[in-house]
């Protein structure tokens, strides 16, 4: 577990490719969650959870950067574990309004669908200064969270960070290339000082770092 900033966590799975959830402490007795990474680290990303804030019952709003399975996979298994802990247990399911029909039509077989969703700069609770920024193309409905307070950004699969290096997700696993590369730029329209990119082990990058990876992408065909 890596604390990234005051009250922002990030719990890391196992595998190279793994994807991060990252938990925001709002008090003693509230969790946000960002995305639930790949199901076969579940598990283990549930226990160092629970080892640290004692109990799952206090995880309420799992928000979503998109739907697929490697952001999306251990989902199934955190709400059967905090259900276990207290079967009233009611967690919102959150994702971006342009994103809920993919996520019901690709998670069909796992019969989740989010229970709310969120507009562009939409904030993701009362007195949670947590923005979801609309940021499509990887998938349409793709959002990046700004969480203002610590002038932070996570960056979903905007960008992603592998065996040290920044890079685009594959071509072939966006919805929409040439509105990801458009729409990526917009990011430095929001005042941030660090951005997250997803997957293996995850770090902060500077603005800085972030302009340079949009002027190689320009580049890129
Ligand atoms: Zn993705």
């Amino acid at each position: 577990m890596k604390e990234l900033a005051k009250n922002v966590f990030a719990v890391t799975g196992l595998g190279m490719y793994s994807v991060p959830v990252f938990v925001i402490e709002v008090n003693e007795n509230e969790l946000i969650l960002i995305d639930t990474g790949l199901k076969k680290d579940a598990n283990s990303i549930l226990k160092k959870i629970k080892n640290k804030w004692g109990s799952l019952d206090k995880i309420k709003r799992i928000v979503f950067t998109h739907r697929h399975l490697d952001h999306t996979g251990g989902l199934a298994q955190m709400l059967e574990a905090i259900e276990s802990e207290n079967e009233r247990a009611h967690v919102e399911i959150i994702c971006h309004e342009e994103e809920a029909q993919y996520f019901i039509k690709d998670l069909k077989e796992l019969k989740l669908k989010p229970t709310r969703t969120l507009k562009h700069e939409e904030y993701i609770a009362k007195g949670v200064n947590i923005k979801a920024i609309h940021n499509p193309g990887h998938t349409y409905g793709h959002i990046c969270l700004l969480i203002e307070d610590e002038k932070l950004l996570i960056l979903g699969d905007s960008i992603m960070y592998i065996s040290g290096v920044l890079m685009p997700v594959f071509k072939k696993f966006h919805d929409d290339y040439k509105k990801y590369k458009k729409s990526l730029p917009k990011l430095l329209d929001y005042d941030w000082e660090y951005a997250i990119p997803s997957h293996n082990r995850p770090i902060k990058i500077s603005r800085e770092k972030f302009k340079k990876f949009i002027k190689k992408m320009k580049k890129k065909r």
